[in-house]
C-alpha cells in the first residue's frame, strides 16, 4: 500500500512524468484531431488501422521523449538536488560531475564553484574562530595573571607597612639587648664560665634577630640605597663569578643569553646583586645542586614604557600552584628549619619595587621555575638619563 502511494506520489511529482504527461496529452489531442480529419477525408481507410498506427506512434514518440527528457533534464536536476542536500548537510567536498554544456551544466558549474568558495569561507571562519578563541584564552589568562599580581601586590604592600612598623619597634630594643649583654659580658669575672656562655647565647640570638630585622628592612623598603648607572649584563656576570666558587653551584651549569644592546640603567648594584644571588640560591636549592640555570636579558616594551627584563629559568621541579601566590610573603618557606628563612624573595620583591620595577614568577610543576624581573629604563628618580642611554 505504502509502495503504491509512493509510486503515485512520484508520478505526480516527478518532472519527467509531468513533461511526459504534458507532451503525451498534447500528442493525443493532436493525434485524435488529425485522425478524425484523416478519416473524414479518406473514408476508404479503416478506422481501426489508423487508430492502431496512431496509438503506436504516440507511444513510441512519448517513450523516446521520456528517455531524452530523463537523460538531459531530470537526471542532471536530480544530481543538482542531491548535491544541494549534501551541501545543506555540511558536505562541502561534494562536486557535481556533469558534462552538459546547456543551462543545467552551467548551473552545475556555478554550484561547484559556489561550494568551493563556501568551503574556503568555512575554513576561514573556522580559523578566525580558532584565533578568536585563542586570543580570548590568552587575554583571560593575562587578566587572571594581572588580577593575581594585583592581589599579591596589595597583600605584600600591607605586609610591608606592618613589617616596617615591627622593624622600627624592634631595632632599638635589640640594639639595647646586644649593647647591655656585651657590657655584662665584660663585667663578668672569668671564673663564671656558665654565665659567660649564657651571655654569649643571648648576644648570638639577639644578633640573629637583628640580622632578620635588617633583612626585613629590604622588604619594607626602608633601607637606604645607592643608585648609579649600571650595566646589568656586567652585574650578572660579576654575580656569577661570585656564586660559581660556592659548593652549592659546583654542579650547576649556566647559560647566559645576554642582549648586549641593552642600555645602562640606574639601580643600586649591591641590592640588585643581592636579588640575583637570592634567585640563584633558590634555583640551586630547588634543583638540589644539579641542573641548568638560564639567564636572559632583553628589552621589553610595555604601554607605560620600556623595561630591561632579566629572566632566570631553572630546571628544578617548579612551583606547585598552591604556593605560587605566597612565595613573596616574608617568612614563607618550604625549606627545612635552619635552611630557609623565607626572606630571600620578600626582600628581593622589596628591592625591585623600590626600583619601580616588577618581579614575577611563572612555573608549571615539573617544568622548572622562571622568575622575571623588569626594571624601567626611565624612572621617576632619573627620567632622562636612562632614556638618553636607550637612544644611544
Ligand atoms: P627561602 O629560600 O628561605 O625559603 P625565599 O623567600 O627565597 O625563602 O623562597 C620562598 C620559597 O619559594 C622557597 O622556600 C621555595 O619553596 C620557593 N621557591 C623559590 N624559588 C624557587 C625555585 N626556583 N623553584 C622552586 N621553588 C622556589
Amino acid at each position: 500500500m505504502l509502495v503504491q502511494k509512493n509510486m503515485i506520489f512520484y508520478i505526480f511529482h516527478s518532472l519527467t512524468w509531468k513533461l511526459i504527461f504534458t507532451i503525451g496529452s498534447m500528442m493525443v489531442i493532436w493525434g485524435v484531431l488529425f485522425t478524425y480529419l484523416f478519416i473524414a477525408n479518406n473514408p476508404q481507410v479503416k478506422t481501426v488501422e489508423v487508430l492502431l498506427y496512431g496509438v503506436s506512434f504516440v507511444i513510441v514518440i512519448s517513450t523516446a521523449l521520456g528517455i531524452i527528457l530523463y537523460s538531459f533534464v531530470t537526471k542532471p536536476i536530480g544530481k543538482l538536488v542531491d548535491a544541494m542536500g549534501k551541501l545543506a548537510a555540511g558536505d562541502m567536498e561534494h562536486r557535481i560531475e556533469l558534462k552538459n554544456k546547456d543551462e543545467i551544466g552551467i548551473l552545475a558549474g556555478s554550484f561547484n564553484s559556489m561550494s568551493g568558495e563556501l568551503k574556503i569561507y568555512k575554513e576561514k571562519m573556522e580559523n578566525w574562530t580558532k584565533e578568536l578563541e585563542q586570543e580570548v584564552e590568552k587575554k583571560t589568562a593575562e587578566i587572571m595573571r594581572a588580577q593575581e599580581q594585583l592581589i599579591n601586590a596589595e597583600k605584600l604592600a600591607s605586609l610591608g607597612r606592618m613589617v616596617a612598623g615591627v622593624v622600627h619597634e624592634m631595632n632599638s630594643p635589640l640594639t639595647g639587648i646586644i649593647t647591655f649583654a656585651h657590657m655584662m659580658l665584660k663585667r663578668t669575672p672569668e671564673d663564671r664560665t656558665e654565665d659567660i656562655e649564657d651571655l654569649k647565647v643571648i648576644i648570638g640570638q639577639a644578633e640573629r634577630c637583628s640580622r632578620i630585622v635588617s633583612g626585613l628592612l629590604g622588604f619594607s623598603r626602608k633601607a637606604a640605597s645607592e643608585k648609579k648607572k649600571t650595566d646589568i649584563n656586567d652585574l650578572i656576570e660579576n654575580t656569577l663569578m661570585i656564586v660559581k666558587n660556592q659548593m652549592k653551584f659546583h654542579n650547576v651549569t649556566f647559560d647566559l643569553q645576554l642582549d648586549k644592546g641593552i642600555p645602562d640603567i640606574i639601580v643600586d648594584p649591591n641590592q640588585m646583586q643581592q636579588v640575583f644571588i637570592n634567585l640563584l640560591i633558590n634555583a640551586s636549592d630547588a634543583m638540589e645542586g644539579r641542573g641548568k640555570v638560564t639567564i636572559a636579558t632583553s628589552i621589553a616594551k610595555e604601554e607605560d614604557g620600556d623595561y630591561v627584563e632579566i629572566a632566570f629559568h631553572d630546571t628544578g621541579p617548579g612551583l606547585p600552584p598552591e604556593i605560587k601566590g605566597r612565595i613573596f610573603e616574608p617568612f614563607f618557606t618550604t625549606k627545612p628549619t635552619g635552611k630557609g628563612t623565607g626572606l630571600g624573595l620578600s626582600v628581593s620583591y622589596g628591592i625591585i619595587k623600590k626600583h619601580e620595577g616588577q618581579i614575577n614568577v611563572s612555573s608549571q610543576p615539573g617544568q622548572g621555575a622562571s622568575f622575571y624581573i623588569r626594571l624601567p629604563l626611565r624612572t621617576k628618580e632619573a627620567p632622562e638619563i636612562n632614556t638618553e642611554k636607550a637612544r644611544g
